[in-house]
């Protein structure tokens, strides 16, 4: 099995050194013909409290159809999460999984066969953010912070609110209550 090489068309940064343009005018319109794509691009996204900021890498396929060229592909990559609750953040690698149909004319999302090439940065990172937590928690059985002093509840209890008598304010409530 042998990758074709996703050669840089614009090497003017490091971000741009591998990109995931793929030449695909000898597949369109040829039902029979596939092969397998690889590439990485350098992203930045934001979906909530999740956030990618590095390579993304994308592995696939794409085979000829009537018009165009049809994909389907896996997206790897490490997001950087908050917990919405305790504020902990973390590094966790996602995965997502899509597929794509380019023709001559664009769809809806404007991806099309253009110059006989296709374009799988996009779709593959719709994919991605589709994919991505917008308010991850670290554990599902975070207690999240005190909402009184902001200690973590998952390290330190915290209780020490029951009572507020020994509140300065405690004076002022009986002073409302009366
Ligand atoms: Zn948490
Ligand atoms: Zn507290």
């Amino acid at each position: 099995m042998s990758f074709i090489t996703l050669a840089p068309r614009h090497p003017k940064s490091r971000s741009e050194m591998t990109d995931l343009v793929v030449k695909v005018d000898d597949l369109v319109g040829h039902l029979e013909k596939q092969r397998p794509i690889r590439g990485q691009l350098d992203i930045s996204l934001r979906v909530g409290d999740t956030t990618v900021s590095g390579p993304m890498t994308v592995s696939g396929n794409i085979r000829g159809t009537v018009d165009g060229v049809q994909a389907g592909f896996d997206v790897e990559a490490t997001a950087h999460m908050r917990c919405v609750r305790c504020l902990v953040e973390w590094d966790q690698p996602v995965t997502a999984t899509g597929a794509q149909h380019f023709s001559k004319i664009p769809d809806e999302d404007g991806y099309a066969v253009v110059d006989g090439e296709v374009d799988m940065g996009g779709p593959a990172k719709d994919e991605l953010s589709l994919s991505l937590p917008a308010a991850p928690i670290h554990d599902e059985n975070c207690l999240g912070l005190c909402p009184i002093c902001g200690n973590d509840l998952n390290i330190d209890p915290c209780d020490g609110h029951g009572d507020d008598s020994d509140s300065p304010f405690a004076v002022l409530k009986d002073l409302f209550d009366s």
